[in-house]
């Protein structure tokens, strides 16, 4: 029996990730492996709130191939990590359904997060889809169908972990102590920049350094990177605050006293652009040539790949047919069975 405290987090399949995804919850991972129970969830469903059309469903088998690769890359180990595709644990559907009728319209579409879902999907208000309203109510099925007691999420998902507290409470109170209330994980860490000096590095602003990328796209996109905008010429002091080749230093290049000394003359006006990013390529490089290696080697062996999701899936549905039993026997749902 395990004693550990069971973590459930996961990812849309929505294509390759990137350095910010990194930064911003896949170190976070590594070290959670280690100390949690771990289930990663790949919530192809969640895409469909949005994207329906077949042509969008037509790319979720590639993209959660991807992510699965992206998670392997990085050093996710599957031994430790289980992970699940959502619409291959049909009780989903069934928790997601008895959900829908503990939580109230009104407390759904007060959500700043459906707002924004829909705007970045361009749906207006008229047509909000009944799904993308319920988008939190089935996140919380993912998340207390493996009956999780923390769920890592970034700063814009935590009303979402607030939601699902409130359903397991209600869940609890009207017809028995079945669910953890799941406590979120919001890792204190920043927002990785865009190679174009936007704040945030998003793979859909073309502003993104992928897991993916070879040494020589890694190379070329450093080359291209937005720096200080004021310094037309290396003998101008510059600006290290706020730019993103240094983000990318600080977070990247294991060396401090080049990323200092770099960062020294840079504010003096005595090392130029073209120095500045050709070592942070090279650090760049370095952090993904381990990833490279790993990728190489599942790409060589998809039947591995598809192993892993195929035990991820038969783990997951084992728990949640456990969970749907809980459920239906504190309900009183048991008859004609
Ligand atoms: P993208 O924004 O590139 O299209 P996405 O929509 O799949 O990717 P998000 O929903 O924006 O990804 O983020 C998924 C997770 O990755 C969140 O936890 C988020 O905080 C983290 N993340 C994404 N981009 C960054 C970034 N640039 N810096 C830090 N964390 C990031
Ligand atoms: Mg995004």
């Amino acid at each position: 029996m395990t004693t550990k405290k069971r973590i459930l987090t996961g990812d849309r399949p929505t294509g390759k990730l990137h350095l910010g995804h990194y930064v911003g919850s896949l170190e976070n991972r590594l070290r959670l492996q280690d100390e949690y129970e771990c289930i990663f969830i790949i919530a192809d469903l969640h895409v469909l709130t949005t994207k329906p059309s077949k042509d969008e469903i037509a790319q979720i088998e590639q993209n959660i191939r991807d992510l699965i690769l992206d998670h392997l890359a990085v050093g996710i180990d599957p031994n430790k990590v289980t992970f699940y595709v959502q619409s291959a644990v049909k009780e989903v559907y069934q928790i997601n359904l008895i959900f829908e009728m503990l939580v109230t319209v009104p407390r759904l579409a007060r959500l700043p997060s459906i707002k924004d879902m829909a705007r970045n999907a361009s749906i207006d208000e008229e047509q909000l889809p009944f799904g993308l309203l319920g988008y939190p109510v089935l996140q919380a099925a993912d998340i207390l169908l493996p009956r999780a007691h923390l769920v890592p999420v970034g700063k814009d998902n935590e009303a979402h972990v607030e939601i699902t507290r409130e359903i397991a409470r209600r869940f609890n109170n009207l017809y028995g102590e079945v669910f953890p209330e799941p406590d979120a994980l919001v890792p204190n860490i920043g927002t990785l920049p865009g190679t174009d000096g936007q704040s945030k590095m998003s793979k859909s602003a073309g502003n993104a350094i992928m897991l993916s990328d070879d040494t020589k796209t890694v190379e070329q996109k450093v080359r291209g990177m937005y720096t200080d905008p004021n310094r037309v010429r290396a003998d101008i002091p510059g600006r290290v605050e706020g730019n993103p080749v240094f983000a990318y230093h600080d977070a990247f290049n294991p060396n401090i006293d080049e990323v200092n000394d770099l960062k020294e003359r840079y504010r003096q006006g005595r090392v130029g652009d073209v120095e500045v990013k050709k070592k942070l390529a090279a650090a760049l490089n370095d952090f993904l040539d381990p990833l490279r290696e790993r990728r190489a080697h599942y790409e060589a062996n998809p039947d591995v790949v598809d192993q892993i999701i195929a035990d991820g899936n038969a783990r997951a549905r084992a728990i949640a047919h456990e969970t749907v039993q809980m459920m239906e026997e504190a309900m009183g749902l048991t008859y004609f069975r």
